[in-house]
């Protein structure tokens, strides 16, 4: 018999339940690998169609409803960074697999009672969207010896649903972030209208360019651009996007309808 590769090799810690053997098959290593090289082959020909380098873009898996113990077949898969929506959800997962070297994201809203927690051990965070939480983040990032990427989020949609910042206060809100020397900003980051008419998505992904353009102009850091999800990522790099927040074309379908992380999470048409 052939010798394994070990990053080949299947978690040999992990036994999966049968809900998991129901929700992600039978050989989820094989299945996210697969499903892998299929967003990384859309990833490519987006780009090529747009003009972009592969390398501009990219891939950030969020793993929110995945459990720990199927995790580790993402890692064995090749998977290393995870994004997730809600911080304890992420933190129960780091703690079940502190034996692994992951880069956690947090791509939530975040209460500001939860600073404490995300400081300790996320390296990115997309969703900051008040300056009562950048002052808090900065602080406890300063307590604890760290600093943060972060990206700010914008409301594009003008849906009430959605968290973030209005577009209109984006730049004053750019202009103060210098105020916390230990938050990094990378760029900006948004939701999409959730709608499958690409003709009501992409000006959401273009407005957000736009004012990332003014935002660089002012913040040179700021050239970031998080916006692309499993339905409409290809859109988003037409638009500029460098980071795809994709779940769901990797590890399928959820269970938990989306108005768990879009409280008033309405589809529109
Ligand atoms: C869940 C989530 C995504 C990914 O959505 P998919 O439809 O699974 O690709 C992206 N961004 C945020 C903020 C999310 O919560």
């Amino acid at each position: 018999m052939d010798q394994l590769d070990p990053s080949n090799a299947p978690p040999s810690d992990t036994s999966l339940s049968a809900a998991d053997i129901e929700r992600f098959g039978p050989d989820p290593v094989g299945s996210f690998r697969a499903n892998l090289a299929a967003v990384e082959e859309r990833i490519a020909r987006a780009c090529a169609r747009a003009g972009r380098e592969r390398t501009s873009v990219r891939l950030l898996p969020i793993t929110k409803t995945v459990p720990a113990q199927v995790l580790r077949c993402a890692f064995a898969a090749g998977i290393t960074a995870f994004g997730e929506n809600k911080i304890q959800e992420a933190m129960g997962k780091r703690e079940a697999l502190g034996d692994l070297a992951i880069d956690w994201s947090i791509v939530g809203h975040l209460q500001s009672n939860k600073v404490k927690y995300l400081s300790r051990f996320a390296r990115e965070f997309h969703a900051l969207d008040s300056l009562k939480l950048a002052e808090l983040l900065d602080r406890q990032l300063e307590r604890v010896g760290c600093s943060l990427d972060v990206y700010v989020q914008v409301n594009t949609s003008n849906e009430d649903s959605k968290f973030g910042l209005h577009p209109d206060a984006l730049l004053s809100f750019v202009d103060r972030l210098g105020e916390f020397p230990r938050l990094k900003p990378r760029g900006l980051m948004t939701l999409a209208l959730f709608s499958s008419e690409m003709a009501r998505v992409r000006p959401c992904f273009a407005l957000l360019r736009r004012l990332r353009d003014e935002a660089a102009a002012r913040h040179p850091g700021l050239t970031g651009l998080s916006m692309g999800m499993t339905g409409d990522f290809e859109e988003a790099i037409a638009e500029g996007a460098t980071v795809v927040r994709v779940g769901q074309a990797i590890f399928g379908k959820r269970p938990t309808p989306d108005g768990h992380y879009w409280p008033g999470f309405a589809k529109a048409g």
